[in-house]
């Protein structure tokens, strides 16, 4: 972490402005080099300094310069921004003059990490950066901006120091074994005190799920056989002609992936092939994946038509729907009526022709999901699949403990256990790390950030 990172912050493309960002110890001293304003060394921090950008004699741009000193910046190092014209060339000269003169391309996420390594955030604020940076509804971004804040950081201190307690009270506990009254209530107390805890985690891990919905978005496949609209319903559902609509029957082989923002909610769209029973190897594709996917999906949207009577390959997919989240979509009801409907479930007619009733598929995932009032809680929830293993980790322990109280374990085992899931809990907010998990972590930033 010794030498001094630089990259381009902003998105690679025209636009009014680009910010490049250098942090490090020398950041200062090497911007200096590159820059007109021969007073910027000597700078105090949080100004910002108009000049030019130099290649030796030759003028690159006209920036403006932000200087910060450490600590008070978002690695805790000296950082400088040089805000340039957003052109790519200019903003690849700036880069390319840095890097000459002694900065290091950052890796992705390697301001983060620095801050984090530096101590300015901890595990779950960094991941609540990167879910900001990629959040695509006003709730993910508030549920993001809760966690950028401490809100998730606090929830998981709030347990360690219960836990602590319940720990310090078992060391009492094993310090003054001669009072066999107390052992008795302690272990009583111990016992509840952990129940609390276990209930307080169960919760948080319930309410996630929404914040994991609602962040990663619902991974939804469109499931039906060929011709019945599945291309037409996602072209309605999109709003744009992105899947392809055709009259002959099998096209739609390939799944085309989309990102569909109903409200506040977030489709990753699957479009899939027809399911159906047969030899024909093309076909067959289709057929292992559509089950693949009825397999992996959160929601399945089984398509329908009106306009015919179930055929064996609906009923083939009716018997692998069973038991999953899913909605049957009737279209072509502006077709007349030869479905017998009587015994579909979680039924919704549409004509994806004519836009009649699509808008019903959004509310009814939101009750099927429990998003109707997300609106008005706090959105502070757990979304990463790191820090949700590990918290589930965390409750199968408890669990576990609690067993062992009942089943009359020593108590200095238990407290050694206890010890553990203290750990553990750190882990989330990155206490303890090893160095993989970090690479991998911050690999999923972008680069400049
Ligand atoms: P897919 O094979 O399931 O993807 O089906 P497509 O979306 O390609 O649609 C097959 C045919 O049905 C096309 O000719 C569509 O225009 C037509 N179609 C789709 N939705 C409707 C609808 O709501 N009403 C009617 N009448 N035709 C539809």
């Amino acid at each position: 972490m010794d030498d001094t990172i630089a990259a381009i912050s902003t998105s690679q493309g025209v636009g009014a402005i680009s910010i490049i960002r250098v942090s490090g110890e020398e950041a200062i001293e090497i911007v200096s080099k590159i820059f007109s304003n021969k007073n910027f060394h000597n700078a105090s921090s949080h100004t910002i300094h108009y000049g030019y950008i130099m290649d030796g004699l030759e003028k690159v741009d006209e920036v403006l310069v932000t200087i910060m000193r450490a600590p008070k910046t978002f690695t805790k190092e000296d950082i400088v921004e040089i805000n340039a014209h957003g052109s790519i060339v200019t903003t690849d000269k700036i880069l390319e003059l840095l890097l000459v003169n002694g900065c290091r391309l950052a890796e992705p996420g390697e301001f983060t990490k620095r801050a984090f390594l530096n101590g300015r955030i901890d595990l779950t604020e960094a991941e609540g950066i990167m879910d900001l940076i990629n959040s695509k509804t006003d709730i993910s971004r508030k549920i993001a901006l809760n966690q950028v804040g401490g809100k998730v950081s606090d929830m998981i201190r709030n347990l360690r120091d219960e836990l602590a307690g319940i720990i310090a009270n078992i060391e009492v506990n094993i310090d003054y074994p001669e009072y066999e009254d107390i052992e008795e209530i302690t272990i009583d107390k111990i016992n509840s005190n952990l129940s609390e805890l276990e209930k307080k985690i169960d919760k948080i891990l319930t309410e996630s799920k929404n914040g994991e919905v609602l962040t990663n978005g619902i991974k939804t496949a469109i499931i039906g056989k060929p011709n019945v609209g599945k291309s037409s319903l996602l072209n309605r559902l999109i709003g744009e002609e992105k899947a392809i609509v055709t009259d002959v029957k099998g096209t739609t082989r390939d799944s085309v992936e989309a990102t569909l923002r109903i409200d506040n909610l977030i489709l990753n769209l699957i479009d899939t092939a027809g399911i159906r029973d047969t030899n024909d190897l093309v076909e067959s594709i289709g057929v292992d994946k559509s089950i693949k996917f009825i397999n992996q999906a959160d929601l399945i949207l089984f398509v329908v038509n009106y306009n015919e009577k179930l055929s064996e390959e609906d009923k083939l997919i009716l018997s692998k729907l069973r038991g999953k989240n899913y909605i049957t979509v009737v279209n072509k009801c502006d077709l007349e009526k030869k479905i017998d409907d009587s015994n579909l479930e979680n039924v919704i007619y549409v004509s994806a022709l004519n836009d009649v009733n699509i808008d019903e598929i959004g509310k009814k995932i939101k009750e099927m999901f429990n998003l109707e009032k997300i609106e008005t809680t706090d959105l502070t929830y757990l979304t990463s699949a790191r820090s949700l293993s590990i918290l589930r980790k965390v409750l199968d322990s408890v669990k576990n403990v609690r067993k062992g109280i009942e089943e009359n374990y020593p108590i200095d085992m238990v407290e050694i256990d206890l010890k553990d899931i203290w750990n553990l809990l750190g882990e989330i907010i990155g206490e303890s790390y090893d160095e993989e998990l970090l690479d991998q972590l911050f690999s999923r930033f972008c680069v400049g950030k």
